[in-house]
């Protein structure tokens, strides 16, 4: 899954196909949305 880097907007069309855009914004900027984990650790 990858997202526009300007508006966040996530990018369905592969991202291998050659001159992609980002279909609300027309960047071509995207990034690896990475899911977000976070470890919370509970100290006493
Ligand atoms: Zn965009």
């Amino acid at each position: 899954m990858y997202k526009c880097a300007v508006c966040k907007e996530p990018i369905h069309a592969n991202i291998n196909t050659v001159g992609i855009q980002c279909e609300r914004c027309g960047s071509k900027i995207f990034y690896k949305e990475r899911p977000n984990v976070k470890k919370v650790v509970k100290s006493r």
